[in-house]
């Protein structure tokens, strides 16, 4: 949002852009619908509903499909805090699961981390963590649902260490747990800080503070309750990793929190000190060395693209990060990739939960453009002629695999016009067997849900009737250029040789012992698991 308030340089570095990374359940709407509520962007907290049952997800996901504004705008939402100008990038964790989900990353500067106190870190968790590791980015952890009996915190501790790989430091400590959770003791600054029932979390919570050992906690908090705190904050100095901020910004140590999205009980204090602690967009990689954020020449790359978001009108937006220079309603920019020029007339910023035309965006800054079908997932846009482009955004390797073919053969060419598209979108990969005619095609996906998005989409908006057999295979490997002849391939029994759309040889996989016997017995060969 523009605002004469700020320079354009403050307007770079009161902006936070992180994403927030769960498995299921954990708590990350709720957590984010709070932050909303303390940003003062949402008045009061409760849409989130009770969790849904698993069979009825994939129709809430049509009914999306139905009302595509909502699903878009819960992908990315902007409010401010404190003069902090913070942009959310939602990654759908449940069945939606998807290579979007993993692109989101690429958008983010940071990412929190939510985990079920009661779980720990779970599977989804661990697949999204991974990537911003690869990334190097700061990775902020909250431990959720305090308000609930859940592992022990040292317990919890140990488990991101050893599951994840990341060193980890508590930034403050739970006070009680469970119906007993009365708030948490800040390390940092030695302050007790408890909290009182905010109207079951549908308001702020309000929150007395005082110094460790201040007697007025005596009767809040209860004599064993303190004298058990005491107790662990020494176990903590002695076991816990020291916080090092350079190392979080590496993305080598986790800062952890401890708090309940629910009742709101250390939301706030976990969201100013990761405020403080996240970093303002910083200097991107592209094709010409590091691109400043600051500097006047305006960039951005796309990370995501949505087709049909209003079936009336047919349209498709794509995403874009900001990554340098200020963007203005209407300019003009260059399409390096395609060496074309692009006018971007109708902006749109995500604020809250709604969608509205925006006059000016910054760095860090996400807007949807409209896209003509001229753009591709990972094309940079860039003012000036310096042919600026960011480092590709890496392909994932699916995980499941199906061959598809129309059931009317008149319908060949919706058929493949819409597989396109889903597959220009990134929400399918396409493959397809050497000798294999285009009738009958193999896709891979990330997330099994895309094969129902797939199939509905091809009826809804292509007319097209899909016959579907999910195939075995769960592994997916490239076949590095050049360093094989693919004609001379050993291949075991349950092994496929295909081919992507850029004519590339890829081989799928059902187990990780045949990976194993592909690379025993073809000497030389070299699989990459990331394009
Ligand atoms: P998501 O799938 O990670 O987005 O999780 P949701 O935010 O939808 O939360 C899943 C369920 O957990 C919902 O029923 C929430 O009300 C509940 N929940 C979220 N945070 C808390 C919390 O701090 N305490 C408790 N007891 N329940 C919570």
């Amino acid at each position: 949002m523009a605002d004469d308030k700020f320079s354009f340089t403050q307007e770079v570095e009161r902006r936070r852009t992180f994403a927030i990374i769960s498995h299921p359940d954990a708590g990350k709407t709720t957590l984010t619908e709070k932050f909303l509520l303390y940003g003062g962007a949402i008045r009061s907290a409760g849409s989130v509903k009770s969790r849904r049952s698993q069979k009825h997800a994939v129709s809430d996901w049509m009914e999306i499909e139905k009302q595509r504004g909502i699903s878009v705008t819960s992908s990315v939402m902007q409010f401010e805090y404190d003069d902090f100008c913070i942009n959310i990038l939602d990654t759908p964790g449940h069945q939606d699961f998807s290579e979007d989900t993993y692109r989101t990353l690429m958008a983010a500067d940071s990412a929190v981390m939510v985990i079920d106190c009661s779980k720990g870190v779970e599977d989804q968790t661990k697949k999204l963590f991974q990537v911003c590791k690869l990334r190097g980015i700061p990775i902020f952890t909250f431990i959720n649902k305090m308000d609930r009996m859940g592992r022990d915190p040292f317990d919890l501790l140990e488990d991101i260490e050893k599951v994840l790989d990341i060193k980890s430091c508590p930034m403050n400590w739970p006070i009680g747990s469970g119906k007993d959770f009365k708030g948490v003791y800040n390390r940092y600054d030695n302050q007790i800080e408890l909290f009182m029932d905010g109207n079951h979390g549908q308001s702020i919570a309000k929150a007395v503070k005082g110094q460790l050992g201040d007697e007025k906690f005596n009767p809040l908090i209860g004599h064993d309750l303190h004298e058990q705190l005491l107790g662990e904050i020494e176990l903590l100095d002695i076991a816990g990793d020291h916080f090092d901020q350079k190392e979080v910004l590496k993305g080598n140590l986790t800062p952890v929190f401890f708090g309940s999205a629910l009742t709101n009980f250390g939301v706030e204090p976990f969201l100013q000190s990761f405020l403080d602690m996240t970093p303002p967009p910083l200097a991107r990689l592209s094709n010409q060395g590091n691109i400043d954020p600051k500097s006047e020449n305006f960039t951005g790359f796309i990370f995501k693209i949505q087709a049909n978001m209003n079936p009336a009108h047919r349209d498709r937006i794509a995403f874009l990060r900001i990554c340098s220079g200020q963007f203005d309603k209407g300019m003009t920019v260059n399409h390096v990739q395609k060496g074309k020029k692009v006018k971007l007339a109708q902006p749109q910023q995500f604020v809250a939960q709604d969608r509205v035309v925006v006059d000016s965006a910054y760095p860090g800054d996400i807007i949807g453009i409209h896209d003509p079908g001229i753009f591709n997932i990972g094309d940079t846009l860039c003012k000036d002629a310096s042919k600026i482009e960011y480092a590709g955004i890496p392909q994932f390797a699916p995980e499941h695999f199906a061959r598809i073919s129309t059931v009317n053969s008149l319908k060949r060419k919706q058929f493949l016009k819409g597989v396109t598209q889903l597959a220009e979108e990134g929400a399918i990969q396409v493959y397809r067997r050497p000798n294999m005619g285009v009738e009958e095609l193999i896709i891979g996906v990330v997330g099994v849900l895309q094969f129902e998005v797939l199939e509905y989409r091809l009826k809804h908006e292509y007319g097209v009737e899909l016959s579907m057999q999910q195939l075995p295979y769960r592994y997916l490997r490239w076949i590095e250029q050049d360093s094989y002849d693919v004609t001379k391939l050993a291949l075991p029994m349950d092994t496929v040789l295909v081919e992507n759309k850029h004519q590339q040889p890829v081989l799928l996989f059902q187990n990780e012992w045949s990976i194993k016997h592909i690379l025993d017995r073809n000497e030389g060969i070299v699989l990459k698991e990331h394009s």
